[in-house]
């Protein structure tokens, strides 16, 4: 093992907008996402390897730590792609929930694409790096480049957008894991009843109107998961009755979160949740793709990951 280590963020994203348009003949879905990252994150680190190798730790003991692993499997993209002969340790400091629809496995393999292109030296482009993102999962580009985007394709496709209106996120995970291959194997494209506007989304977010930013949250696989584990309901019940301005699930679920301007409200619908579910994170919106993502090396400089 080499001393030459790196740390790179992975912050969780949430959905403002989750739409699947139709089934594609591929056997995935078209979806139309609006996705911004929050201030939960996991911290991947990178311990340069001489032998080629690739191995994981994870500080999650049920988190697989072989090429199960998402942030294990970019790794070993990258490196047959690019013919790389070194290998990589990665160690995964697990603070986002996992099967939770905050795409935790997807920014962890995106973080490590980023961190091996510094530490491998490869000079690839973030657009690059998406590229082989998608080969893992159709997260994982957009976790790539961070910040706002609409995500649309498989997820594939990536329009950046403009930081939303800032606010606070609160966070509520039962403890349930959902599956998200479940959720869209008990989807019903045509059977949608009611889709969220993306254009509105994209409208709140250039106007920086709050307001309209929480009437147009939507997500069609919401309904789904909610049939399948009533306590979504019950969290998404408890975070209106406590006054959050908006309110949705995340991804396939089962992590429900409310955004609130005023602080003090923050306190309130926290003090409801911790009552009924263990979980319960208070974040930020991040908005824009973090510069924060420090690396730093055993010699002692900062470096900073794209
Ligand atoms: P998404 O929102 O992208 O659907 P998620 O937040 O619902 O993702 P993850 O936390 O990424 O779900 O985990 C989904 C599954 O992937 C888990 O069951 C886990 O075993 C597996 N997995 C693979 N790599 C990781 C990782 N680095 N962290 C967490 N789970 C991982």
């Amino acid at each position: 093992m080499n001393n030459v280590r790196i740390s790179v963020k992975a912050p969780a994203k949430i959905n403002l907008t989750l739409d699947v348009l139709a089934k594609r003949p591929d056997g995935y879905h078209e979806v139309e996402m609006v996705m911004t990252t929050v201030d939960l994150a996991d911290r991947v680190d990178l311990t340069l390897r001489d032998d080629g190798r690739i191995s994981l730790d994870c500080s999650a003991s049920f988190v697989p730590d072989d090429i199960r692993n998402h942030a294990y499997k970019a790794a070993l993209l990258l490196k047959e792609r690019y013919q790389v002969p070194y290998g990589v340790h990665l160690y995964i400091d697990k603070q986002i929930p996992v099967a939770a629809g905050l795409a935790g496995g997807s920014s962890d393999a995106a973080a490590t694409l980023r961190g091996l292109n510094l530490l491998w030296n490869l000079g690839l482009s973030l657009d690059e790096l998406a590229e082989v993102g998608a080969e893992i999962g159709s997260d994982v580009p957009f976790c790539v480049y961070g910040g706002t985007a609409v995500a649309r394709g498989r997820g594939e496709q990536i329009t950046h957008l403009a930081p939303p209106p800032p606010c606070w996120v609160i966070l509520a995970k039962p403890p349930i894991g959902v599956s998200t291959a479940d959720v869209y194997g008990n989807l019903r494209v045509k059977g949608i009843e009611r889709h969220p506007s993306t254009e509105n989304m994209l409208r709140a977010i250039q106007e920086q109107n709050f307001s309209l930013m929480c009437r147009t949250l939507g997500n069609v696989l919401e309904e789904v998961t909610l049939n399948m584990h009533p306590q979504v309901r019950q969290i998404k019940d408890l975070m209106e009755a406590s006054g959050a301005d908006g309110v949705l699930m995340s991804g396939s679920g089962p992590t429900v979160f409310a955004l609130v301007q005023k602080e003090a409200k923050v306190h309130r619908i926290y003090n409801a949740l911790r009552g009924f579910v263990k979980d319960v994170f208070v974040a930020r919106m991040l908005g824009v793709p973090e510069r924060g993502n420090a690396c730093t090396n055993t010699y002692g400089n900062d470096t900073l990951a794209p």
